[in-house]
């Protein structure tokens, strides 16, 4: 099987070339041409070793928490992002962009990427160093601020504990109230750095910076709202109905009626986790497995391996070393790496699963795309992909075939899992919606009253009751709001593609009726159709025309909507 593989893998990546060489070949180059191919040479001159001298510290200091690495790390981002600044290097590119001509498409793409990119750094020294500054004193009072309760202080997996398992609404509430404490401290420096980034957005030429964002990274403004109007019609009753029923059980583990539920009745801040009322535990099924080498088999079985990957990566628990996960490609030569804090149960599967899709994207991108446009599609894509394989560690059909469960134990599984996974989805579905709405509104006229606005959004979207009289800045405890600006969206655009992803593999390319009991385990067509579609492009397409070349159509909510809300 492995040699039908790489016959196919070769034609895909003469396709790749033989494409690319036509399009060099195909027009004389014009002047223009010969001007940008000069100027993205000496770019890529300057950037590819600093980036890869960026990614290798901070690598580093994920490793090892010490001081000088992280130091290191930002001496070279802050190197990389005075290249980026240029004025006189954006105003080349601008005046490229705006007289047209190039007839090269991957030319023109690659000085669209290099345009996006400048454009995000033209701000002005001093107004920049406001920013940062704003910003870094905002990050402090995040992480030192502790809420108090009776005058006590609480830490944040203080809070995360209480609300999930106490059942005492006065004490809830005391917690809930606790969590928010910190908006009050930050909500006016938040306003004050939402006006910053608007006044350097304006100087742009654009009416806010959450357009600018959105702009800068290939997005418009309607585009976004009609893929989330679309999903709020799609999911206003499904989510009603879910959400009826689990707040049926959360009133009646705290003895109180559903018509008394309050924000704080929800197990974390926000509502926007599912709170653990169905019980699901896969931990016993990981326990005595090994989860880097089910993950190792499984992309092996599916003609994507990470053996390269997992080798450079640095996977297990250890002093000093940052807790969480995550991937990064240091050269877009093939050192890609993951780090992970493994343990034998259902979180880190999922997560080295997650790893690992990001892993796979940047391993596969093909070696002749230029180097600019040697990474993911976007931002969104590349979560995407990591979600497609992530969701497959409470799959009952992988689980099944991977760990060698009888039929009984999947049924066992199949009972809660599909119930589990569209409360899941709902609820942060609902949540990204008010995260957007607010986000758009809160640049349009960072003067209106906010503290109202939000809790219009919160029962509108989440429906969860506004407390009597509430006038807080409840927002802005939320930490994305001022140091994530303008992000939290691609979460969501990242499952709707996993969904459509999955929905296009199991019909078109591995002609299926359902994907109900699709684990993908050995399913080679899968992983060939998405190296050849998603992973060896990188950014040769902007992503939606990505999408539409992949899957046939652009990117959509319904199969997100099929999959978990019917
Ligand atoms: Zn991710």
């Amino acid at each position: 099987m492995k040699t039908t593989f790489s016959v196919g893998l070769k034609i895909t990546l003469l396709v790749g070339v033989l494409t690319m060489s036509t399009i060099d070949s195909g027009c004389a180059p014009n002047a223009k041409e010969r001007e940008l191919k000069q100027f993205i040479s000496a770019h890529v001159e300057k950037i590819k070793p600093l980036a890869k001298q960026r990614n290798l510290a901070s690598w580093d200091a994920a490793g090892s928490g010490r001081a000088e690495d992280y130091e290191k790390a930002s001496a070279l981002t802050l190197q990389i992002r005075q290249v980026y600044s240029n004025p006189k290097d954006f105003a080349f590119l601008k005046g490229m962009k705006e007289s047209g001509g190039l007839q090269n498409p991957l030319l023109a793409r690659q000085l669209d990427v290099m345009y996006n990119a400048y454009m995000a750094n033209q701000i002005e020294p001093g107004l920049l160093k406001k920013i940062v500054d704003l910003g870094t004193q905002i990050e402090k009072n995040f992480s030192t601020f502790r809420g108090t309760i009776e005058g006590d202080k609480v830490t944040g997996n203080d809070i995360k504990e209480m609300l999930k398992t106490q059942t005492d609404s006065a004490k809830r509430k005391q917690t809930w109230l606790a969590s928010k404490q910190v908006g009050a401290a930050v909500a006016q420096d938040t306003i004050r750095l939402v006006k910053l980034r608007n006044e350097a957005a304006r100087k742009l030429g654009f009416d806010n910076y959450h357009t600018l964002s959105l702009a800068a990274g290939e997005q418009d403004v309607k585009e976004m709202d009609r893929i989330f109007e679309e999903l709020y019609e799609l999911t206003n009753a499904p989510f009603a109905r879910v959400k009826g029923d689990l707040d049926r059980i959360l009133a009646a583990r705290c003895g109180v009626a559903v018509s008394e539920l309050m924000p704080w009745h929800y197990h974390d801040p926000f509502f926007q986790e599912t709170p653990m009322v169905y019980e699901l535990d896969l931990d016993v099924y990981y326990e005595d497995k090994d989860v880097r080498k089910l993950a190792a088999e499984f992309y092996a079985g599916i003609g994507l391996p990470v053996d390269s990957i997992l080798t450079r990566s640095d996977l297990y628990e250890r002093e000093g070393k940052n807790p969480h996960a995550f991937c990064e490609d240091m050269d877009r030569e093939g050192d890609v790496r993951i780090l992970c804090n493994l343990e034998n149960n259902e979180y880190w599967m999922e997560t080295i699963l997650h790893e690992l899709g990001h892993g796979v994207y940047f391993q596969y991108h093909e070696r002749g795309v230029p180097y600019l446009l040697r990474e993911p599609a976007h931002t969104f894509t590349t979560e995407a992909i990591a979600m497609f394989f992530g969701r497959l560690s409470r799959n009952p059909a992988w689980m099944q075939q991977m760990l060698d469960l009888s039929d009984a134990q999947r049924a066992e599984i199949e009972k809660v899992s599909d119930r589990y996974a569209q409360l899941k989805q709902l609820i942060f579905a609902r949540w990204a919606m008010v995260m957007y709405n607010f986000e758009k509104q809160l640049y349009a006229n960072p003067d209106r009253d906010l503290n109202a606005l939000w809790w219009q959004m919160v029962e509108k979207y989440q429906l969860v009751k506004k407390p009597e009289g509430r006038d807080e800045p409840d927002w802005a405890a939320k930490i994305h709001l001022p140091l994530y600006p303008c992000y939290y969206h691609n979460y969501l655009l990242g499952e709707l593609l996993a969904s459509q992803l999955h929905n296009h593999i199991t019909h078109k390319v591995l002609k299926l009726e359902s994907g109900k009991d699709v684990g993908y385990v050995g399913r080679r067509a899968a992983g060939i159709f998405l190296r050849a579609k998603i992973l060896e492009p990188g950014a040769t397409y902007r992503w939606n025309e990505m999408i539409e070349k992949a899957t046939g159509e652009p990117l959509t909510p319904k199969y997100f909507v099929a999959e978990f809300v019917n």
